[in-house]
């Protein structure tokens, strides 16, 4: 199947695609794919973000935040590092959220090289912090190219490392879900019904590993669908602001990288604002197509730039709304 980037075909009831389609009957038009100027912001949406190892990333992140901020998120996410490497860095990040911002913070928290009583440490922090949503996660091994190893004390999965959250705590869960399949998973099946376990122990929504085809993901929430899942699957969209770092993370991750993307990005490693300028157009591209799919929330892989998430947006149809007043 075709994958290019501005192909209306599988969203629109237009009919057979062709240069000069006949105008599609009354019914079919109303379902056809909006303009961006019809989008009315009638989606949610949730930034994503890194805790910083320097000065100079804490203030790029902080100014980020607070660019973002008037958009009213759902909530915020900041992840945790490889093996916990980030432990008090994204304590810190989420903490200083709850403090100073009147945002919703989630917190991502991973089983790696953690015993069963550490985690319950960590979770207990959070909760006598205010905070109330963790992103549940195995996580990956630190090393890459490793096999994923349980601590021996520690939770060998998502699933059972959400039963032992939501034990402590009712928090809010949200879980991670992969439309082209997690690289580890036997078959699709076996990674959707990894996807229910998760979800049947305390999960209330599923945030999707990035991806390019909006194809793929609506064939996932059809086949999940079929499966039983009813919780909302998010799609996490990733602006690609720097296609090489964007081409490792997709090969880390089995994310499909189309050959279209690369030859949208070629020659432009020189030219900043051409870049920017195309990176948008690609992920508000890809959110419209959702859009007309029927997806009304979106998560963004923000990077703690504020200024694609922020313009994809507004294309949207998103504004920033006053303080105090509730989206
Ligand atoms: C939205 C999102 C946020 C993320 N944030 C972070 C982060 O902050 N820090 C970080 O380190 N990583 C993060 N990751 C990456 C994630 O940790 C990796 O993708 C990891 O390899 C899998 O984590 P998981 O929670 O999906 O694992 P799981 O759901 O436990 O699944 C891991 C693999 O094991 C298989 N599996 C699990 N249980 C069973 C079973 N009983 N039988 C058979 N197969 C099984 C699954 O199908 C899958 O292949 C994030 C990913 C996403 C999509």
């Amino acid at each position: 199947m075709s994958e290019a980037p501005f192909d209306d075909r599988q969203v629109s009831a237009g009919g057979a695609a062709t240069h000069n389609p006949a105008p599609p009957p009354e019914r079919a038009r109303a379902n056809a794919s909006p303009m961006f100027a019809d989008l009315a912001g009638d989606v949610d949406v949730s930034f994503e973000f890194f805790p910083p190892k320097s000065e100079k990333m804490e203030q790029t992140l902080w100014q980020s935040i607070k660019t973002l901020e008037p958009l009213q998120p759902k909530f915020v996410s900041v992840t945790y590092g490889a093996g916990g490497s980030t432990r008090d860095r994204t304590h810190a990040t989420v903490a200083r959220i709850v403090r100073e911002t009147g945002l919703t913070p989630a917190a991502h928290l991973t089983c790696v090289d953690a015993s069963r009583g550490e985690i319950d440490e960590v979770a207990d922090e959070y909760w006598n912090a205010g905070v109330r949503h963790i992103v549940a996660l195995r996580g990956d091994p630190p090393r890459q190219g490793e096999r994923f190893t349980a601590h021996p004390d520690g939770y060998d999965c998502a699933a059972t490392l959400i039963e032992g959250l939501k034990k402590r705590h009712d928090f809010e869960i949200s879980v991670a879900a992969y439309p082209e399949q997690h690289p580890e998973s036997g078959t699709l099946d076996a990674d959707l019904d990894n996807l229910k376990r998760k979800l049947d122990a305390g999960g209330t929504r599923a945030i999707s590993q990035f991806f390019f085809s909006p194809e793929a993901f609506f064939r996932f929430r059809d086949a999940a669908a079929a499966r039983g899942i009813n919780a909302p699957l998010v799609p996490g969209i990733l602006p690609v602001s720097n296609f090489k770092q964007t081409k490792s993370f997709a090969e880390m991750n089995g994310t499909a990288l189309p050959g279209w993307l690369e030859r949208l990005f070629e020659g432009l490693d020189q030219m900043a604002d051409a870049r920017k300028l195309v990176a948008a157009t690609v992920a508000a591209e890809m959110c419209r197509r959702l859009y007309a799919g029927g997806i009304r929330d979106f998560h963004f892989y923000t990077l703690n730039r504020a200024e694609l998430s922020y313009a994809i947006c507004h294309m949207l149809g998103m504004r920033p709304q006053p303080e105090g007043d509730a989206a």
